[in-house]
């Protein structure tokens, strides 16, 4: 799936599980992280445009670097040491990074038929290369729907609950979009003007 929907998806998870701004970030963040080792992309894609010789970051990073246990295994400390020894927040954080994984097992096939496999092992061994034979296109309806659900709870949690992933980047701007979504959308148990 795309790193939009990944966020999506973990920010849905974070809401629902953790209390605080920085516990959401953390869970959040677990789940989208893997797809740093997609920073090839623009590169490659560029240089192959430009250059006669491409330069295979993409190809030859992206599901290997990121994509396993080793980086789980950071993730899930770095979860733990920046929650302060939060158990929940750091089982949350692993739980996003997998299911992360799981997401690409099932859903993110590329437009050549080419799997993307997940080598979870590495980088004690390349031995797992996870695939699954039922696994649908990167822009197959079910991951459009899969995206707008999980945008639409997005929304839907943010008028309940009175934060949203904006929080994680301002929380004036945060305020402001609840605000202008309660106007919008408001709640039958409270004047749309006011936040919690
Ligand atoms: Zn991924």
């Amino acid at each position: 799936m795309i790193p939009p929907t990944h966020f999506l998806i973990s920010w849905v998870i974070a809401d629902a599980t953790t209390k605080t701004r920085r516990d959401r970030a953390l869970v959040t963040l677990a789940g989208v992280i893997p797809d740093i080792d997609g920073f090839g992309y623009p590169i490659e894609n560029w240089i192959t445009i430009n250059w006669d010789t491409p330069l295979l970051w993409h190809s030859e990073y992206h599901h290997i670097l990121c994509h396993n246990v080793g980086f789980a295994a950071f993730v899930t400390v770095a979860a733990t040491c920046l929650s302060k020894g939060n158990w929940k927040t750091t089982f949350f954080a692993c739980l996003t990074f997998h299911l992360h994984l799981f997401c690409d097992v099932i859903g993110s096939r590329g437009a050549d038929g080419y799997q993307w496999p997940v080598p979870y092992l590495l980088p004690i061994s390349n031995a797992w290369q996870w695939t699954w034979s039922g696994q649908w296109d990167l822009n197959a309806w079910p991951n459009r729907v899969i995206g707008i659900g999980c945008f639409a709870l997005t929304l839907w949690l943010a008028r309940l609950r009175g934060f949203s992933p904006l929080e994680m980047f301002s929380s004036k701007a945060d305020r402001a979009f609840v605000s202008t979504l309660r106007k919008w959308w408001p709640r039958r148990d409270s004047p749309a003007s006011v936040i919690s």
